[in-house]
């Protein structure tokens, strides 16, 4: 590994489900896609790559993509985190189960979910639909987060953008909430709103791949000047391409030493429990 890159990482934006969902999902991403998962690997799998690739600590997220998978969804995240060390997870949540609430308190309950995931991609709701705002409010109430894949890249749907998302923020202004790939592909519009929302982060997964009208496009100096706010995620293992491209890509870059130290580990850590 590069000199430059922490010798332990974090990263906060890894898929695990159980093995027949993961082999439904990468059936679903060739269908709707053509996109080819290099990395077909069950649970198990993957935390022993991730740990051989010097990933420390990992969080992980999986989601439910329709009603009533959320609750065995969980009870398998229980599980799993607990046969794992500096293992975390971000669960799941769906606004069409009516046991809704009562199911997050508990599952918001283990110490290592740090928060859940909302995958406006593949579910068919918009980010401000009311069912979501008891959701919001108890991510608050906690001191969790949230991982709300809302923008429009690399691919998108009608769910997703940053206009559905500035509704949210109107409401909630202080939603402790990671928005992945960067908020690509509106890189700036994203951007802009870490000056007013403090809570706001944005990881890079996605964003930083060999691939023209994709990748970030907001250059190193806005890199650097939100270096606080940004943490590595790789989406491992439902990548099209290595996962070592995009790290490369950001080493390319030539931004500080801080800026790696941060974004590979510091920022991550500091989310965790303590
Ligand atoms: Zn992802």
């Amino acid at each position: 590994m590069n000199p430059r890159i922490p010798k332990k990482i974090i990263d906060f934006h890894v898929h695990l489900f159980p093995d027949k969902l993961f082999e439904a999902i990468w059936r679903q991403f060739v269908h709707d896609y053509d996109w080819k998962v290099i990395h077909q690997l069950y649970y198990r799998e993957c935390i022993d790559y991730l740990r051989e690739h010097n990933v420390e600590k990992i969080v992980y997220c999986n989601y439910a993509h329709k009603p009533g998978v959320a609750k065995a969804l969980n009870e398998w995240n229980a599980k799993v985190l607990d046969e794992y060390d500096d293992l975390f997870c971000l669960a799941a949540f769906h606004p069409g189960d009516e046991d809704r609430m009562a199911l997050t308190r508990d599952i918001l309950s283990h110490p290592k979910v740090l928060g859940i995931k909302l995958q406006f991609l593949v579910t068919d709701f918009f980010p401000h639909d009311p069912r979501l705002f008891d959701l919001y409010e108890l991510i608050m109430e906690k001191g969790k987060r949230l991982l709300m894949h809302i923008g429009t890249g690399p691919v998108s749907n009608n769910c997703v953008g940053l206009e559905y998302f500035l509704k949210v923020l109107e409401r909630y202004p202080e939603l402790p909430a990671t928005v992945p790939h960067m908020g690509g592909l509106e890189y700036k519009g994203f951007m802009d709103l870490l000056d007013k929302h403090e809570n706001l982060m944005l990881d890079t997964a996605f964003s930083f791949l060999p691939w023209d009208n994709v990748r970030y496009d907001q250059g190193p100096e806005k890199l650097e000047q939100y270096k606080n706010r940004i943490l590595y995620g790789s989406d491992f293992p439902n990548l099209i391409l290595p996962r070592e491209g995009e790290i490369d890509a950001m080493l390319e870059m030539k931004l500080s030493q801080e800026f790696y130290d941060k974004v590979f580990w510091e920022n991550g850590v500091g989310l965790l429990p303590q």
